[in-house]
């Protein structure tokens, strides 16, 4: 492991970069936003009154803390002891309301009226449309008519709270697009414009931001494993789409250096098939979306298309504090295919009655393959970063069922 970790991590740098990842990769009309945000965070972030807002949300609103649960037939399958944090159990039913809790606070201190966000499956655009609503802020959310043609359910969602959902047609019509329509309402509007992006990804500050916002996730579950085991994990695991999840439970982990870090990339249909998510496993260094990190693109350098069963893993790119953590060699990665991820859900909703969300299957699908480098009965948290309702329709789909 490198040096850097022993007593001294600190990331972002003060260019905003985690090595050299990261950074501000935007037009310059972009830049004097992007400074104005940085020092409204920097500010909330040292004011306890902020603090304390984000604290009576997250307890009162999202209903945090959330359960760290011992799995007891999971981890009977297994060979280990597993605890799953509940992030399932989150209001609107995921991780990313953690960081939209925080950046609409931030919004709101910062006098911005209008929020504009980019989504994908759908699930950070109901995150972003719930806070708004409930702090009567103007939201619109980009989508690929894509996605929005997959995801029907939630553009309702968006619209029944108020939301308004803006089709994008450019490109391949999906997240990526919907990213670039998003950055493009940014320059046009930032005077009175906030925009809200869903994961540790995006030109700096919102790498380091999102996860600050997040880590919420790995402080409750390092002090709950310490209560209800007495000592830290052996290892902690979560999965990897643009790594929101995954950087909230593994940042309060980094400098303890006994804790193995794995994250868990969209295997799609396995790697050499080319249909797949897996930046970190199988992609190259590369500029996106304001960020160089890990991407999957082809000779040129153009994004190629991507494919996984999980809506919300199926990202070209990946934040740039995981692609440094891999040059570090402070996190391993693996990448679990789509029947791999299908098997890790039928797993925890046949052992321990709970429906996971695809995302979080692929995390629970990695066990057969990360499962030998473990000693038996070794302590894993994984997170659950999603309840799984929102995807019975594909389930269905792949078990031929019709609903
Ligand atoms: C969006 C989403 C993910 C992937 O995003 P990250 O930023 O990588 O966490 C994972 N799980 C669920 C349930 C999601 O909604």
């Amino acid at each position: 492991m490198n040096l850097d970790l022993k007593k001294t991590y600190a990331y972002p740098d003060k260019r905003g970069r985690f090595g050299q990842y990261g950074g501000q990769y935007v037009a310059e009309t972009l830049m004097p936003a992007l400074r104005q945000l940085e020092e409204a965070y920097q500010k909330a972030k040292k004011d306890s009154s902020f603090q304390k807002e984000f604290q009576y949300f997250a307890l009162n609103y999202i209903g945090r803390p959330t359960p760290l649960y011992f799995a007891e037939r999971l981890s009977k399958k297994w060979g280990l002891k597993i605890y799953l944090k509940r992030e399932d159990l989150c209001h609107t039913g995921a991780h990313k309301v953690n960081n939209t809790l925080g950046q609409i606070l931030l919004a709101r201190r910062m006098g911005k009226k209008r929020i504009i966000a980019e989504t994908g499956a759908g699930q950070h655009g109901v995150a972003t449309a719930t806070m708004c609503a409930r702090f009567g802020l103007e939201c619109h959310v980009y989508m690929g008519e894509e996605d929005i043609y997959r995801q029907a359910p939630n553009v309702f969602r968006m619209k029944l709270l108020g939301a308004q959902v803006v089709p994008v047609t450019s490109g391949s019509a999906t997240l990526k697009d919907a990213m670039n329509e998003a950055l493009r309402d940014w320059i046009t509007n930032i005077e009175n414009t906030y925009y809200c992006i869903g994961t540790v990804a995006g030109p700096h500050p919102y790498p380091g931001m999102v996860r600050d916002f997040q880590s919420i996730i790995g402080k409750e579950a390092k002090n709950q494993i310490l209560k209800q085991e007495g000592r830290l994990p052996h290892g902690v695991m979560a999965c990897v789409g643009g790594g929101s999840n995954a950087m909230g439970l593994f940042y309060p982990f980094i400098k303890e250096k006994s804790v193995r870090i794995i994250g868990v990339e969209a295997g799609g249909e396995g790697l050499k098939s080319g249909k797949h998510a897996a930046a970190l496993v199988a992609g190259r260094v590369g500029v996106l979306h304001g960020q160089k990190s890990y991407l999957l693109q082809d000779q040129e350098g153009q994004i190629t298309p991507t494919h996984s069963i999980s809506a919300g893993l199926d990202y070209p790119g990946v934040g740039p504090e995981l692609a440094y953590l891999k040059d570090l060699k402070r996190a391993d990665f693996v990448a679990v295919t789509d029947s791999e991820a299908m098997q890790g859900f039928d797993d925890l909703a046949k052992l321990e009655g709970i429906l996971p969300a695809l995302e979080s299957s692929h995390a629970l699908g990695a066990f057969k393959k990360i499962k030998k480098s473990f000693k038996k009965n070794s302590i894993i948290i994984l997170n659950l970063s999603g309840r799984g309702d929102k995807d019975l329709n594909t389930v269905a789909k792949v078990k031929k069922v019709s609903l």
